[in-house]
């Protein structure tokens, strides 16, 4: 069989521990077989990342903007004890923060659903994406303790020296405070990466947000929404028959749970963060996401949102055998390749990435699966495999698609 060409590369970015085996078996297996992959590699593996001095992460994040996609396997972020491990010169930061910054994206993230393995929440029929703001609020927030009676204020100090002034609350006893926020310009690039994406996947977008009772803050991320899509998006939502609909943060959340899935819910810092884990775990596990960055030019890289799998990366080191799944892998890898076949006109490219993701739910929904699926599946013909038969069982079934 001749394989599929390629005309742009792909940023490949590979990574750390277990993620880093799997990344190297699903080349092996189920890519460079069938592709002739045309791949800018960047090691953001832990050690070279420290022999670069982090250099490495910026220049993938670069190469990421240049070329419109890229696919990155898990990476470790450094703390006390792998700065010991890893005789590290020093505790760089988590690279996808780095990459996040350079690239000003949002977060989607979305359960890949397959027969067998049952959402908690029966009438969910398809995926829920989640997009997080990932900036600001909360996570960037000063907080104070109040000792004693006494009056708290927000002022704002110009630059000319000038004061605005809020009074928070007059005191009478001890107490505490909180200011957080948040800048126009990353509501705004949050705003077009949703609009854009829902666009790509033509699917209906939510925004929630709790106006009504923060009148100036959560107000303004929704005028803002509602500004850029009536400027910029409204035709173009009407072209592509999708809706964009703001409600409040309860209302949502109701909506959510009485819905059958299908749509983006694009939540605040906070929300994003808890909606997220709660969407995920009902849909049955962190291995079975998607998990995709989009910036508002439109580069898009996509990874696994689980961790490096560390605990499986040591059995296998010991010679023990694991059985890590590497589904969202495969799905980092179909996403980029399929966005790249888009962009570069090659329709085989994306096919391909289609028929690959079709192969790892038939081999699930066989009753081929690896252990974490095993112990929750419905199904009750089950073959728990290892983490290398998982990715053969695919092949097996990809070249019988092919
Ligand atoms: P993790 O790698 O997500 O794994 C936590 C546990 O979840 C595993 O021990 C395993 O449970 C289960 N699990 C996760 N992915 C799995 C998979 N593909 N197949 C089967 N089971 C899976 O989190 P961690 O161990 O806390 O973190 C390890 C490293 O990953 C850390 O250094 C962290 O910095 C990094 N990390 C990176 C990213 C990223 O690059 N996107 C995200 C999060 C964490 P059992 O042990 O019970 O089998
Ligand atoms: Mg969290």
């Amino acid at each position: 069989m001749e394989r599929i060409k390629m005309t742009t590369p792909l940023v490949e970015m590979d990574g750390d521990e277990m993620t880093r085996i799997l990344w190297k078996m699903i080349k092996d297996e189920l890519l460079l077989p069938f592709i002739d992959l045309k791949t800018e590699y960047y090691d953001l593996g832990l050690k070279y990342r420290d022999e670069t001095g982090d250099q490495v992460t910026i220049d993938s994040a670069l190469a990421a903007k240049k070329y419109g996609v890229a696919v990155k396997c898990a990476t470790i972020t450094p703390n006390a004890a792998r700065v010991e491990e890893y005789n590290l010169k020093e505790m760089y930061k988590s690279p996808n923060g780095t990459i996040r910054a350079i690239l000003d994206g949002t977060v989607f993230r979305a359960p890949i659903v397959v027969k067998g393995i049952d959402p908690t929440v029966r009438t969910w029929k398809k995926p829920i994406t989640i997009a997080r703001h990932a900036y600001g609020d909360v996570y960037k927030a000063s907080e104070m303790k109040i000792p004693s009676p006494g009056k708290a204020e927000i002022v704002f100090t110009a630059e000319d020296g000038s004061e605005m002034r809020e009074l928070i609350h007059d005191f009478d006893g001890p107490g505490i405070v909180q200011g957080m926020h948040n800048l126009f310009s990353s509501i705004e690039s949050f705003a077009r990466s949703c609009f854009n994406y829902a666009l790509e996947t033509g699917q209906d977008l939510w925004f929630s947000s709790k106006d009504t009772i923060s009148k100036k803050y959560d107000h303004s991320f929704k005028d803002i929404f509602q500004d850029i899509f009536d400027r910029e998006y409204k035709d173009k939502f009407d072209q592509a028959g999708i809706e964009y609909f703001y409600t409040l943060i309860d209302d949502a959340v109701a909506r959510v749970i009485r819905s059958e899935g299908g749509y983006i819910w694009a939540c605040k810092n906070y929300d994003g963060d808890v909606m997220s884990d709660m969407v995920a775990t009902a849909f049955g596990s962190l291995a079975m996401m998607t998990s995709v960055l989009v910036a508002p030019d439109g580069t898009t890289e996509y990874e696994a949102a689980h961790g490096t799998v560390q605990r499986h990366y040591y059995k296998h080191l010991n010679g023990e055998e694991t059985s890590t799944n590497s589904v969202a892998t495969i799905f980092a890898w179909t996403g980029a390749l399929r966005k790249r076949g888009r962009l570069d006109g090659i329709d085989a490219l994306a096919d391909f990435a289609d028929k690959l993701e079709k192969a790892t739910i038939d081999t699930i929904e066989g009753g081929t699966m690896t252990k974490d699926l095993a112990l929750i599946t419905t199904l009750e013909k089950v073959n728990a495999v290892n983490s290398q038969d998982f990715i053969k069982a695919i092949r097996t079934n990809l070249e019988a698609i092919l």
